[in-house]
C-alpha cells in the first residue's frame, strides 16, 4: 500500500495560451487604442445589466469628438491615428478603475458606469470628460484640444437590454451632434418615440411621393393693372388617407432632411407641367409656371438635366416656367450657383427669389447673379395700411426692383386695403389669399376660364 513513484505527464500548452489570448485581443480589442471594441463593450455591459449589484442603473455614455475627421484630413492619418490612441489612453488612465472604456468606431468611443448615482452624477462626469479633452493634445509638434458630443442612457428607464440602451444612448448623441441641446444630451422615453414617429411619417411621405399621393396645387399670380392671371406658383399638397391633407410646411423639412426633396419636386414639376400642357393645348392660356426650388438641389449635381427631362416629358417649353428660390439657396457652399443660375436661364427658364427681404438679404447679390423677379415677403405687406413705416419699406423696395430692371411681385395680399396699397407703390404683380388661394386644379381652371 506504499506509494513507489509518482507519474507525472506534463504538456507546454504556452503556444495555445498565447495564441488563445491573441485571438482574444484581436475579436475583442481595438488594435489602435488597446480598448475593448464593441463586442466586449456589448458584452460587459450584458454582464453589468444581469449581476444587478446596480441600484443607481447602469449608464452608457457614447462619445463622438468633433471636428476630428478636419485634424484627420489636414495633419494626415498619422496624427489622426495618434490622437484617437492618445485620446484612449487618456480616457482609460482617468476612467479605468470603475469602468469599461471601448472604442466603438472612427471617432466613437464608449464608457459604461456601473453604478450612476442617478443622471446627474452622469452629467458630472460627461461635463468631467469634455475637460479632459479640452486640455490640449500635443502629438507631432501640433497641439490640439478636442470637443465632444456625448449621449447618455440609463437603465432600466432608458432600456434594460445592451441593444435597446446602446440604440437610445445613440440616438442622444445625434441630438447632441445636430441639436441645440450638445454638447451633452440624455436619452428619454419621449426622445425615442419622437424619432419612431419621425421614422414612421418618413417612410409614409417616401411611399406618398410614389404613389402619387403628393399634388400640385394652384395659386394664382396676378398683373395689378387689370387683375389679369399671368401665371400660378405650384405648391405641393400631401393628400394623406388618414392625415388628410399635409401641409408643405410640415413635410418639407422632412423630405429636405431625408434627403427626399429631390425626388418630391421632380414628381411636382412633372404633374404640374403635364397639367399645364393640357391646359395651354385646350386654348386655356395659363400663363407661367412658377415652380419651387429647394435650396437642397443646390448641394447636390443634376438639377438641370432633371428640370429639362421633366419639361420635356411634358412638353413644355422652357419659357413657360419661372423658378423660385430663397435667398437661402444663394448660401449654398457650392461656389457656382451663380453659374447654375445662368445655365438655368440658358434654357430659358426665369429666376426668381422668394421671400425676399426678410433673411439672408444681401444687396450686392442683386448686382451679381441673374435674376429676373423679387417675390417681396409677405412681411412687408401685411399689415401695411396701419404702419406707414412698411409703407416706406415696400415703396422703396419697388423702386430699388424696377430700377434694377426686375420685377416686382408683392407676396400675401390679403385684404382689399392690401390691395390697393400693393397697387400704389407701383408693383406690377401680386399675389396672395385675396386675389386666390392655392386652387385644386379643377378650381384653377374655373378661374383660367372664367378670364378667358
Ligand atoms: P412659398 O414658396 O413662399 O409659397 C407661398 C406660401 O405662402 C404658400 O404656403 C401659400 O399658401 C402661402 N400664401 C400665399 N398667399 C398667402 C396669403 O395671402 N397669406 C398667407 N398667410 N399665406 C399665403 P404653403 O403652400 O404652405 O407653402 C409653404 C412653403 O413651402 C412655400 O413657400 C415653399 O417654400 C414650400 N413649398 C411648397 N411647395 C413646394 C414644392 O413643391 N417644392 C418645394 N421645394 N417647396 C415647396
Ligand atoms: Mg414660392
Ligand atoms: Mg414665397
Amino acid at each position: 500500500g506504499e506509494a513507489e513513484a509518482y507519474v507525472a505527464c506534463l504538456q507546454d500548452v504556452s503556444g495555445l495560451h498565447n495564441t488563445r489570448a491573441a485571438l482574444d485581443r484581436i475579436t475583442h480589442y481595438d488594435p489602435l487604442t488597446g480598448l475593448p471594441n464593441r463586442s466586449l463593450f456589448r458584452d460587459r455591459l450584458q454582464q453589468l445589466l444581469e449581476s444587478g449589484g446596480d441600484q443607481g442603473g447602469v449608464g452608457v455614455l457614447l462619445l463622438n469628438l468633433s471636428r476630428f475627421r478636419r485634424i484627420n484630413e489636414g495633419l494626415g492619418h498619422t496624427v489622426g491615428d495618434d490622437l484617437l490612441a492618445a485620446v484612449g489612453q487618456r480616457l482609460r488612465h482617468r476612467l479605468a478603475a470603475v469602468n469599461t472604456v471601448a472604442r466603438l468606431s472612427a471617432d466613437e468611443y464608449g464608457i459604461l458606469v456601473a453604478d450612476t448615482r442617478g443622471p446627474s452624477g452622469l452629467d458630472l462626469l460627461a461635463q468631467r470628460v469634455l475637460s479632459w479633452l479640452r486640455s490640449p493634445f500635443n502629438l507631432h509638434g501640433h497641439s490640439m484640444h478636442l470637443g465632444a458630443a456625448i449621449g447618455v442612457a440609463i437603465s432600466p428607464q432608458d432600456g434594460t437590454a445592451p441593444a435597446s440602451l446602446i440604440r437610445a444612448a445613440d440616438l442622444a448623441l445625434q441630438r447632441a451632434r445636430t441639436g441645440p441641446g450638445g454638447p451633452v444630451c440624455f436619452a428619454t422615453a419621449t426622445a425615442g418615440a419622437a424619432a419612431f414617429e419621425h421614422l414612421i411619417l418618413e417612410q409614409a411621405l417616401r411611399e406618398a411621393i410614389q404613389n402619387g399621393q403628393i399634388r400640385p396645387h394652384f395659386q394664382p399670380q396676378l398683373r395689378l393693372r387689370d387683375q389679369k392671371i399671368m401665371g400660378a406658383e405650384v405648391l405641393a399638397r400631401w393628400h394623406h388617407p388618414s392625415m388628410g391633407l399635409v401641409s408643405p410646411g410640415r413635410f418639407i423639412p422632412l423630405a429636405e432632411e431625408a434627403g427626399l426633396i429631390v425626388d418630391l419636386d421632380l414628381a411636382i414639376w412633372r404633374a404640374a407641367a403635364t397639367q399645364w400642357r393640357v391646359w395651354i393645348d385646350a386654348g386655356l392660356e395659363p400663363g407661367r409656371l412658377a415652380v419651387n426650388i429647394s435650396p437642397h438641389h443646390f448641394a447636390v449635381r443634376g438639377l438641370i438635366p432633371r428640370l429639362r427631362a421633366a419639361l420635356a416629358e411634358a412638353g413644355l417649353p422652357a419659357s413657360r416656367i419661372e423658378v423660385e428660390i430663397t435667398e437661402g439657396a444663394l448660401l449654398s457652399p457650392l461656389a457656382d450657383v451663380g453659374a447654375r443660375l445662368e445655365r438655368l436661364r440658358a434654357l430659358g427658364v426665369r429666376v426668381a427669389i422668394d421671400d425676399f427681404g426678410i433673411k439672408h438679404s444681401n444687396l450686392v447679390r442683386l448686382l451679381s447673379l441673374p435674376f429676373d423677379r423679387l417675390k417681396l415677403d409677405r412681411f412687408f405687406i401685411e399689415g401695411a395700411d396701419r404702419d406707414p413705416r412698411k409703407v416706406a419699406l415696400l415703396e422703396s423696395l419697388v423702386d430699388l426692383t424696377e430700377r434694377l430692371g426686375l420685377e416686382a411681385m408683392i407676396e400675401g395680399v390679403e385684404t382689399p386695403a392690401e390691395l390697393a396699397l400693393a397697387f400704389a407703390t407701383g408693383a406690377c404683380y401680386a399675389q396672395g389669399f385675396l386675389l386666390g388661394h392655392p386652387l385644386k386644379p379643377g378650381a384653377f381652371e374655373d378661374r383660367l376660364t372664367a378670364q378667358a
